[in-house]
């Protein structure tokens, strides 16, 4: 019985064997199937399978996944495909909620799309309207945006209007709602043709995603990896029963026992986030805040900084809890516990990506 059970198990992943899932076979050109190649991308991801198909097939999409599944990827590719197809300036829009996430998806598209000359421009808040204007008038293929600002191009900027776009992607698309995005991207809505493509990318699924969807989707096919609101499974959570009092110093003692490793910190406030890098600094540790109220050169700088190793610290508010890419993170840390459930999904998200093995650490005090 045994035996038959191990045979029917070898068959099966011969079965699985025999018929690798790869981006050619779900439909990608040659050319983006290299530019994966380039990127070290092997395989496609699960949404990436599930929703790439749908995509190619000219249907819109309303994508579940969890961050770091590669969501980026499932909406990129069959957009450059289809750009491929029939050449065009202002041809796709992403809206995201952050301003870090608008650059890291610019640079998916970058690199994707590097073979076949793309041209992406960010549009977001605290940059220059004036530069931003110019790179506007040179009508980049892809637009990736934050609502607010791209609303103020839309009103103010001669000769910028987004009347032949032809796909729609909203990353995030719970968030946009949630921080009040809602008036921005009806006036978006209104001004973009009809006919087009919408694709919706989000973790969670909330009410107002499905007032969304009525509001600006043609009959979309919803692909789901994962039902449940999870982590991944190679993610070691611990948490820290600790009176308040002694946060700091567990904090610096942690650091210390698992030195070599990079971290993110959250914290609940800005303050927090500068005081807390201010102390592990003057500790001798290469620590870096990042949080809203500082300048948006500022805001990159530390997450270059972080992203090129330089700094083995990075200090954050939830503005670097959703999304943002940094690979190479090996523990978070919640010195402050995050207000919602959904925030601890995000947070500890950033740790065990794709495949890697990472550790959280949650610091739960008598408050
Ligand atoms: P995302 O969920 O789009 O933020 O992607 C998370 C990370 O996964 C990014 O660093 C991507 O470069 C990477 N990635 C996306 N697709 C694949 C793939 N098929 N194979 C390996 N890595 C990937």
């Amino acid at each position: 019985m045994e035996e038959e059970e191990a045979n029917n198990l070898s068959s099966a992943e011969e079965a699985t064997e025999e018929t690798p899932v790869t981006f050619k076979s779900l439909g990608i050109v040659d050319v983006l199937c290299e530019a994966c190649e380039q990127l070290k991308w092997k395989a496609p991801t699960l949404i990436q399978k599930e929703s790439i198909p749908v995509a190619l097939d000219g249907k819109d999409v309303i994508g579940l996944a969890e961050t770091g599944s590669g969501k980026t990827g499932s909406f990129a590719l069959p957009i450059l495909q289809s750009l491929l197809d029939t050449p065009q300036r202002l041809f796709a829009l992403v809206l995201t909620p952050t301003r870090e996430l608008a650059f890291q998806i610019s640079e998916q598209f970058e690199a994707l799309g590097a073979g076949i000359g793309v041209k992406t421009a960010v549009v977001v808040g605290g940059i220059d309207m004036m530069t931003q204007a110019l790179m506007l008038a040179k009508k980049p293929h892809v637009i990736i945006a934050t609502p607010g600002r791209l609303v103020d191009h839309l009103e103010n900027t001669k000769g910028f209007n987004l009347r032949n776009l032809k796909y729609l992607v909203m990353d995030e698309a719970d968030r946009i709602l949630n921080m009040d995005f809602e008036q921005e991207v009806d006036k978006i809505l209104k001004v973009i043709p009809r006919e087009r493509n919408t694709y919706l990318y989000s973790a969670t699924m909330t009410k107002k995603v499905q007032k969304l969807q009525r509001a600006s989707l043609r009959n979309p096919v919803k692909v789901e990896v994962s039902s449940k609101y999870q982590t991944v499974e190679k993610l070691q959570q611990f948490y820290i029963f600790l009176p308040v009092k002694y946060k700091d110093v567990y904090l610096v003692y942690i650091l210390n026992e698992l030195a070599g490793n990079s971290f993110i910190i959250f914290c609940s406030t800005c303050a927090n986030t500068q005081r807390v890098a201010l102390m592990l600094r003057n500790l001798g540790m290469t620590a870096v805040p990042l949080h809203g109220q500082m300048s948006q050169t500022k805001r990159l700088g530390a997450l270059n900084k972080f992203k090129s190793k330089n700094r083995s610290i990075l200090i954050a508010t939830d503005v670097a809890s959703r999304g943002l890419d940094i690979p190479h993170v090996d523990v978070v840390i919640n010195l402050d516990i995050p207000t919602h459930s959904k925030d601890y999904i995000h947070r500890v998200g950033r740790t065990a990506r794709a495949g890697r093995s990472g550790k959280s650490i949650t610091f739960v005090s008598q408050k």
